[in-house]
């Protein structure tokens, strides 16, 4: 007989997930009911206003897609995307790639916009593809590049699309509820994240939220969405108001008690209180990096709090640090991906995971295991 998994405790600091706190685990332990009951219904309604406030925006259409990160991506593109649309794509890490991959795969024309991995997307080079491409439908890029550890000044870059009257599709898996973001303010279009890092759910729910203007987009296609599940012309008739919801999939009870509770505890702290702990925390880690001679990927500027990318030092192996790191003390950290395998460590500080105690745990078991 098979037993029953007992996972083991770990420490989660690396690009995610995040360390889950127990309130959030004992609320997805709560019992089940209908995803259709009048109360799941309710429960739907305080997820959606919360949501509001973390992207900090009023859109109507704000709500947690069903599956992970990559699907609210997938979501913005399949909708948002026509065959024959052109979309400037912004790539200086994978998940820049994997936008680019999202319009191919719609038939959109991709013009790449390409910056040099570990560094920000170049504003100059955003404005230059629109020179070039005047009738780009959609700019995509990604506000917090997980795999580099490089913020890009996404207010700019909003800004930007404006001017040639794009729209714009943010990844904000990394950014929301780590670092400052505001929807609205900047003009994003379209918007995803995932509920496992800065929010510190589980993995499995990914935030979305849509303007007014991608609305009228998605109304104005002259083709059908591809994807039947993504299709936000089916899916807005299940999120829509409370009482006339309609079936459209099942959604997942618990683990949207779960998005409840991390959103919960988000609106306790104060959405610029999580921001600031994510850069004080940021300071402490660095300042104790840097004291073991340790070296940032990411210039200072450019730097994200809650995902430290630091090269590996000269002749360590680094594959054989991060296994010493899980087996001898519960730790886990990122390791590079792509071009930077083999060369960086990712340190992540999100959500649960961005405290005092995790930041000496973390420091005290490099320390032991560097030569
Ligand atoms: C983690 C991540 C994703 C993908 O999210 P999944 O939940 O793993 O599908 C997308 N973009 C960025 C920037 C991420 O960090």
């Amino acid at each position: 007989m098979t037993a029953s998994f007992i996972p083991p405790k770990r420490i989660l600091m690396g690009p995610g997930p995040s360390d889950v706190p127990q309130r959030i685990l004992d609320a997805m332990a709560r019992p089940t009911i209908g995803h259709l009951d009048p109360a799941f219904v309710d429960l739907m309604e305080q997820i959606k206003s919360m949501l509001r406030m973390a992207f900090q925006t009023g859109n109507a259409l704000t709500f947690p897609v069903s599956a992970p990160g990559s699907a609210g991506m997938e979501m913005c593109f399949v909708n948002l995307v026509e065959p024959g649309d052109k979309v400037i794509v912004c790539r200086n890490g994978v998940f820049g790639g994997r936008m680019l991959e999202n319009v191919k795969r719609t038939g959109g024309v991709p013009v790449v916009v390409d910056d040099a991995w570990g560094t920000p997307v170049d504003p100059q080079k955003v404005r230059d593809a629109f020179k070039a491409n005047p009738d780009a439908k959609v700019l995509a890029f990604v506000h917090a590049e997980t795999s580099t550890g490089a913020q890009s000044d996404a207010e700019t870059l909003g800004k930007i699309a404006q001017e040639f009257d794009a729209l714009t599709i943010m990844d904000c898996v990394t950014s929301l509820g780590g670092t400052p973001l505001y929807m609205d303010k900047w003009g994003i279009d379209a918007v995803y994240s995932g509920s496992q890092k800065c929010l510190s759910c589980t993995p499995g729910l990914s935030p979305v939220s849509f303007s007014e203007r991608a609305i009228n987009r998605i109304k104005a296609r002259t083709t059908t969405v591809q994807s039947w599940f993504l299709d936000l012309n089916l899916v807005l008739g299940y999120w829509q108001s409370a009482g006339k919801r309609t079936y459209h999939h099942t959604a997942p009870v618990n683990p949207m008690y779960g998005l409840h509770e991390a959103l919960v505890i988000l609106e306790e702290e104060g959405l610029e209180n999580a921001w600031a702990r994510h850069r004080t925390m940021h300071e402490k880690l660095k300042a104790g990096l840097e004291s073991m001679g340790l070296k940032y990927v990411v210039e200072a500027s450019a730097r994200l709090p809650q995902l430290n990318s630091i090269y590996v030092p000269e002749g360590v192996d680094e594959a054989a640090i991060r296994t010493r790191l899980l087996n001898e003390f519960n730790l886990e950290i990122g390791a590079g991906l792509g071009d930077m395998s083999g060369k960086i460590w990712r340190i992540g500080l999100m959500g649960y995971s961005a405290k005092q105690e995790n930041v000496d745990y973390c420091l005290k078991a490099l320390k032991a295991c560097l030569p």
